[in-house]
């Protein structure tokens, strides 16, 4: 695990972007990126995704190229990037998101690494395009060819981000991050 700056990860995108095109070509779609929170404690890091941030807002990440295939998102995997905020220990529902809930300079980051990779590799920032574990649980992008329902609608048996803040609106977490790294992507300088 190294700690980047968002120029670096800009760099790394434009490495990976022919490779992730054609990974995601294969399966017959878009490349995406999905957000997740570990449901681990800050300060620990996971290698099952290609972007973990921390507490403090700091970016790291576990691989030198991008377009490695990792296992964050069931069925979702191939030419696509697994971003995680570390923290959610002890979440148990989006009125009580445990003793390490997101924090403001996670989420800020976690719009900032979208915004940049967004850019990168040309991809709207949409819910077909990027979305949380959450969203694509329940297959909330259309697409349910490959996995059925496991989200907050269904099973609940993952919730990454449904909330981003505890007590916000059931479901909010997506359109919020998305909402951030636009206005990153259009005033943010990055
Ligand atoms: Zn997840």
């Amino acid at each position: 695990m190294r700690q980047i700056l968002l120029t670096d990860l800009c760099e790394m995108a434009n490495d990976a972007k022919p490779d992730l095109q054609q990974a995601a070509a294969q399966m017959g779609r878009p490349v995406k990126i999905y957000a997740h929170w570990t449901a681990g404690h800050y300060g620990q890091f996971f290698d099952d995704y290609h972007i973990s941030i921390d507490q403090d807002g700091g970016v790291y990440t576990a691989v030198d190229d991008l377009s490695t295939q990792l296992a964050h998102t069931y069925r979702r995997n191939s030419g696509a990037v697994g971003l995680a905020v570390c923290c959610a220990y002890g979440a148990v529902s989006a009125d009580n998101l445990g003793p390490e809930p997101p924090t403001d300079m996670q989420i800020e980051a976690l719009s900032q690494v979208i915004a940049v990779l967004t850019s990168a590799l040309a991809i709207p920032i949409d819910i077909q395009h990027v979305m949380t574990h959450a969203e694509a649980a329940d297959n909330l992008d259309g697409d349910d060819r490959w996995h059925t329902p496991y989200g907050p609608d269904s099973t609940v048996e993952r919730w990454d981000l449904w909330v981003l803040k505890e007590g916000d609106p059931a479901g909010s977490g997506g359109g919020i991050m998305r909402g951030k790294a636009v206005w990153y992507q259009n005033n943010g300088g990055l």
